[in-house]
């Protein structure tokens, strides 16, 4: 079998993507040639794919969004890229990202700037955010992306595709470059949620480049066929954690907790849902109810302290794996230096952005001798007690035998696709909003985020996380609501890939 680009799609993507700007490097024309389908792959065969820019495919940029890597070059492909490519997926290029992963919204690229296919003017969420948009603009029927602490599933919310962040270890992060190693992982952002299966089955197992990965255990619910019946549903009450946050902000004297107030009551103001969310998060709920889910609520008092717990964890990590970056090992070399440790300054100095400059900081900063029982063991325990409570909901881990719930039903982000400008959400407020998302990984379980309805004409997407090795569970719920409330798409697409 040969696959042909259909008719006019080289036209369709190259007027998207003048628009989005989704790609550090597009060759649409790779698409065409001679594959070899497969089995589960009847979905991906012949089709053409797109990569987060921090992923490895051979020949291909892999800047990772960042100045010092702007001019590297691939020599080998990622795991999951090789499993897509054996089953005859293509890759057409490169997606834009917020450097090494770092942000919500795809702005911290150094490369450029990507847009939101629904509304140019606002971002199209982060740091998958090219991914994302790349799909929702029909340029690609599937992507990958890479899930740290949300960044497939809010971009994935944000543009109104199916965004799966994977159990941790279930899916290989051999030729991923690394950000936060003990929250990562790949992920598959889909124009479908059948199509996510197809990709997911893929490229989970064991992968003998990462010692991390297992496949999944006979006990675990399977990927197909698909149970299409009703589940017990919980739901995590978004005005319990903004509550509970609040209070926080205000008891934080008597604490002896030397947080600063004002950013206290920023974080608690950032994690109430704006109203838009609020109803489609409401709409989501009315509907599952109505397609036979049970639902009840839920509540896991001690999320509250996620997001410090989070970027505690992910800065430490992030500081230890960009020590490669020296201008020596990788990235680009300055011209002069008077000595090694000058050149290494310079390196870094110059090909580093705020951002990333900042999380090294703080992750140095959380790590440094005599601290840590301070701030990374305390948030090494909040991590286990986080995970510890979904799995009491879920039947997971020590709480197996228990009667349980499927699934948890959550916000994927307080707010829609923001804008840029004024408008726009603060740095601080950003890394707030991750709450809703930075739960998944920091407890390493599953989690989809699909779109739940269009509300001002943006979509809102909603998120199911499961227990470890359950993704089959969370798309089966996706998919019974995808067939009765169909994904919508941005003016000017065209459904190219069946
Ligand atoms: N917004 C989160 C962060 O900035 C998500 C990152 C990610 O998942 N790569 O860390």
């Amino acid at each position: 079998m040969s696959s042909k680009l259909p008719e006019g799609f080289l036209q369709y993507a190259k007027e998207w993507e003048a628009k989005i700007n989704a790609f550090i490097e597009l060759r649409p024309e790779m698409g065409e040639g001679d594959i070899c389908p497969g089995g589960a792959a009847a979905l991906v065969a012949g089709l053409p794919f797109a990569v987060k820019d921090n992923i490895a495919v051979k020949d291909f940029p892999l800047t990772c969004g960042s100045r010092l890597l702007e001019h590297f070059r691939s020599p080998y492909s990622a795991t999951v890229v090789r499993a897509i490519e054996a089953a005859g997926g293509r890759v057409i290029g490169k997606t834009n990202l917020d450097e090494f992963g770092m942000g919500s919204s795809t702005d911290n690229s150094a490369i450029k700037r990507t847009n939101n296919p629904w509304d140019i003017e606002r971002v199209p969420g982060g740091s998958s955010g090219g991914s994302a948009a790349a799909v929702a603009a029909g340029i690609v029927p599937f992507a990958l992306g890479t899930d740290t602490g949300g960044s497939v599933r809010q971009p994935a919310a944000f543009c109104g595709v199916v965004g799966l962040k994977p159990t941790y270890g279930a899916v290989s992060r051999y030729g991923l470059v690394a950000y936060a190693s003990s929250l990562e992982s790949a992920g598959v952002l889909s124009d479908t949620v059948a199509r996510c299966r197809a990709v997911f089955s893929l490229i989970r197992g064991r992968d003998p480049m990462d010692e991390t990965t297992h496949e999944a255990p006979e006990a675990a619910a399977p990927l197909y066929p698909a149970d299409m019946g009703a589940k017990r549903i919980g739901v995590l009450s978004p005005e319990a954690i903004a509550k509970a946050l609040a209070a926080a902000a205000k008891n934080t004297e008597d604490d002896g907790n030397d947080a600063p107030v004002s950013a206290l009551e920023t974080a608690a103001q950032a994690s109430v849902l704006e109203a838009e969310v609020r109803r489609g998060f409401e709409l989501a709920k009315e509907r599952l109810a109505g397609l036979g889910h049970t639902l009840v609520d839920v509540e896991i008092p001690s999320l509250k302290y996620g997001v410090p717990a989070y970027y505690t964890i992910a800065t430490a990590e992030a500081s230890a794996n960009l020590a490669r970056f020296d201008g020596i090992r990788y990235g680009a070399r300055p011209g002069w230096a008077e000595n090694p440790d000058e050149l290494i300054d310079k390196a870094r100095e110059r090909g580093f952005g705020a951002e990333v400059k900042l999380r090294i900081l703080l992750g140095t900063f959380v790590l440094r001798s005599g601290f840590q029982d301070r701030y990374y063991l305390r948030a090494q325990r909040i991590r286990a007690g986080i995970r510890r409570s979904f799995e009491s909901f879920l039947g997971d881990g020590e709480y197996r035998e228990q009667a349980a719930l499927d699934a948890i039903l959550m916000p994927v982000f307080p707010s829609r696709a923001f804008g840029r400008g004024p408008s726009s959400l603060s740095a601080f407020a950003q890394k707030a909003a991750d709450l809703y998302t930075c739960c998944a990984n920091l407890a390493g379980l599953p989690a989809l985020s699909f779109p739940a309805s269009l509300e001002g004409g943006l979509p809102v997407g909603v998120q199911l996380l499961g227990r470890a090795y359950a993704e089959g569970v969370l798309m089966d719920i996706a998919e019974a609501y995808e067939r009765q409330y169909p994904f919508p798409h941005p003016a000017g697409y065209r459904a190219f890939w069946k």
